[in-house]
């Protein structure tokens, strides 16, 4: 029989499920994802979390608890480093401790350890993984060249538009990918922006080589993989003429994102002060507030350009475009 393994759409889930799917699947097992995110995803998560985690960690739960009953392993891998002098936020290094000791009755877990800083080596921990599955050797290492090469196609990074449109706007959203890519965690954010005529660009879009010139410049290094790269993305769309707006998404009780927001907001006033807004994410799930601030947001952006020649949004400099 055909072994299943779940892996729960959750967290890094988004950035590196074509690499896991087609490593699993070359190994002859069948691969099983939890649905995206609704209603009761997240409220359980809600109730098995500690109280204290973020909400991205919290919904990931219950995304585990959805697929607990349905395969034979779960795929919930210790990812401490992908990147050299970087680290992963604690939750993320913690997360097969957190759900073990949260969600009781769970088939076996697959949750090697993978850390490039410590290693400068991501296959080892893959092929630990490979082996719990497998135990020939070379199919496992056959299994990773090919999932590398399903990596390498997704970053591809889209071609991003730098040109000034007078007739349509640019809002740029920059978040942790988990938080721009669960529609029902950011209540479909970048659908309804983009339902009122707005072009929208996403910090998932932007490649190292594009945020590195920008990061070089911070005077700290960021150790954390997420807080760079959003850190990167926000600082490079604030340098781009064409960008009217800047949205940051935030999740309730992220301690990354309590850093890099107020730094970048700061930023912002000192290179281009266009209209900025923070959305933070929690678990309550009423839309109201969310429109409301939406709305006023992108009529500020619309009435700058067409009735107030781009005046700052917070009351200083003028600036030409
Ligand atoms: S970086 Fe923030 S949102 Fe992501 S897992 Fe860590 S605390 Fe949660």
């Amino acid at each position: 029989m055909t072994v299943r393994v779940g892996i729960p759409k959750g967290l890094l889930f988004y950035e590196y499920e074509s690499f896991w799917r087609v490593f699993f699947e070359s190994l002859g097992v069948e691969v099983i994802f939890s649905p995206d995110t609704n209603k009761d995803i997240m409220k359980n998560g809600l109730k098995l979390c500690e109280e204290e985690a973020c909400l991205p960690v919290k919904i990931f739960h219950g995304h585990v608890l959805e697929l607990a009953d349905k395969v034979d392993m779960l795929f919930i891998p210790r990812i401490r480093s992908l990147h050299y002098r970087e680290y992963y936020c604690p939750m993320i290094c913690g997360l097969p401790e957190m759900v073990k000791n949260s969600v009781s009755l769970l088939p076996s877990v697959i949750d090697d350890t993978i850390d490039y800083y410590k290693h400068r080596y991501y296959k080892g921990g893959v092929v630990r993984m490979g082996l719990k599955i497998s135990s020939d050797q070379s199919k496992i290492k056959k299994a990773y060249c090919k999932a590398c090469k399903g990596l390498q196609n997704k970053n591809d990074y889209q071609k991003i538009p730098t040109d000034k449109n007078e007739k349509s706007y640019t809002i740029a959203i920059i978040g942790h990918t988990y938080n721009l890519t669960d529609h029902y965690m950011n209540m479909n954010l970048i659908k309804k922006i983009k339902g009122e005529g707005f072009q929208v660009l996403t910090s998932c879009m932007v490649s190292c080589g594009k945020t590195q010139p920008y990061l070089s410049k911070v005077p700290k290094r960021i150790f954390w993989s997420c807080g760079r790269e959003i850190l990167g993305a926000g600082l490079y769309y604030m340098h781009q003429q064409n960008i009217d707006g800047i949205i940051y998404v935030s999740c309730f009780g992220c301690g990354v994102d309590s850093l890099i927001e107020p730094y970048l907001s700061q930023q912002l006033k000192k290179v281009r002060p266009i209209p900025y807004l923070v959305i933070s994410l929690d678990e309550h799930t009423g839309e109201a507030g969310l429109n409301t601030r939406l709305e006023a947001f992108l009529d500020m952006i619309r009435w700058r350009r067409s009735c107030a020649n781009h005046i700052s949004s917070y009351g200083g400099n003028l600036y030409s475009c």
